[in-house]
């Protein structure tokens, strides 16, 4: 079967494999999970890993198959799978996998203290650009036919879950934590979804990324109730004395320097959570003395999120079915850029590095299969 891969370390090495196709034997203990993939979508890793600066093939391979956000549909199950996942059961498959650590033991790989992580279609595991594959049922989770045409969000979902689900978690040291108002820094496909996510948790929702109105991604904002602001017309520190102060900051933006001007606004006893993976060598002078001060006189956290548990994958299916009902067709709106096809590769490169109006680019890897 085809298969979109890279030669790890090889820049721009992306091609089409033909690899054997899995098999529930694959998976012991009778609790496979065989997949038909149906849509795979893409982000800043991929394009990272086809650009060789993160990733790695399985031992023994020197291959990756690349792609770690999917949809797909079961067609067929080993004895001792649960009998909320069936063939014909829509399903997504989370990403990193248990290694040595005791976190993956609690199924809390997403926290690993090892420096080698285990993850699917990024590192040491191939991932989901592919017709078929096999996985663990603890590691595939059921969507309701409801979300077809959105599930192949729900990877991405999940790493804005985590995010808020921590800080939740975080704040339960308040007691009585009634947050009201939250900032989103960022308007690409995770700060959408994050802001999404903070709306669905009831809180007053500003975002702040670059680009001026009009802006299609400011448009998805207001859609939620939301208020856009353009980073060229307004500093953090302005938004924030017209808006804030802010009980909840989540970044998404890739530009780590903001994430101290994030610190000097955060609201007392609030919580700066950052997610950009940044991996450059970005310096930035900031106003030590000040943060410092009101992150001790405030109580204020900030944390970094990476990946997601098993809990987010779930919290994450029950808001997106929640964004159908309340904003309808609003998830559809960032399927923006479909590719037809794994041979299509080149394009769909092509459409992650170079077209700047795409939200999410996305390969229909089945077809119109449902
Ligand atoms: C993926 C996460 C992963 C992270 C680090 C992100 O693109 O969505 O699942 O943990 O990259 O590799
Ligand atoms: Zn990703």
């Amino acid at each position: 079967m085809k298969a979109i891969a890279v030669h790890p370390g090889t820049p721009g090495s992306i091609h089409l494999e033909d690899v054997r196709e899995p098999s529930l034997n694959d998976i012991p203990d009778g609790r496979g999970v065989l997949v038909k993939v149906l849509r795979v979508g893409v982000d800043g890793t991929d394009k990272e890993i086809n650009a060789a600066e993160y990733g790695a093939a399985p031992p023994g391979d020197d291959f990756l198959i690349i792609g770690h956000e999917s949809l797909g549909r079961v067609v067929d199950v080993g004895p001792s799978v649960p009998d909320t996942i069936r063939p014909g059961t829509y399903v997504v498959a989370s990403v990193r996998r248990p290694d040595s650590s005791p976190y993956g033991e609690i199924g809390l790989q997403d926290f690993t203290t090892e420096d080698v992580y285990y993850e699917r279609g990024i590192n040491l595991l191939h991932g989901f650009l592919t017709e078929y594959y096999v996985e663990d049922s603890d590691f595939v989770f059921p969507l309701p036919e409801s979300l077809r045409g959105v599930g192949v969000l729900l990877e991405p979902t999940s790493i804005a879950q985590k995010g808020i689900n921590s800080a939740y978690e975080i704040q339960r040291r308040l007691k009585i934590w009634q947050p009201r108002r939250a900032a989103i820094l960022g308007s690409g496909t995770i700060g959408l979804l994050m802001a999404l996510t903070a709306r669905l948790r009831g809180l007053e929702l500003t975002v702040f990324s670059l680009p001026q109105k009009p802006y299609r991604n400011a448009d998805l904002i207001e859609e939620l109730g939301g208020t856009y602001v353009s980073s060229a017309e307004k500093s953090l520190a302005e938004t924030s004395a017209e808006r804030g102060p802010f009980d909840l900051i989540m970044d998404a933006t890739g530009f780590s320097p903001l994430v101290w001007e994030a610190a000097e606004v955060l609201g007392k006893n609030g919580v700066l959570v950052l997610s950009s993976i940044t991996g450059g060598d970005r310096k930035a002078e900031i106003n030590s003395d000040k943060i410092n001060q009101s992150f001790v006189l405030g109580n204020k956290v900030m944390v970094g999120t990476v990946n997601a548990s098993p809990a987010d994958f779930r919290s994450g299916v029950n808001d997106l079915i929640e964004a159908e009902a309340l904003f309808p067709r609003w998830l559809r709106k960032l399927l923006t850029t479909p590719i037809q096809g794994l041979e299509n590769y080149e394009q769909m490169m092509r459409a992650l590095t170079e077209d700047r109006d795409a939200i999410k680019v996305y390969v229909e890897v089945a077809g119109n299969d449902t």
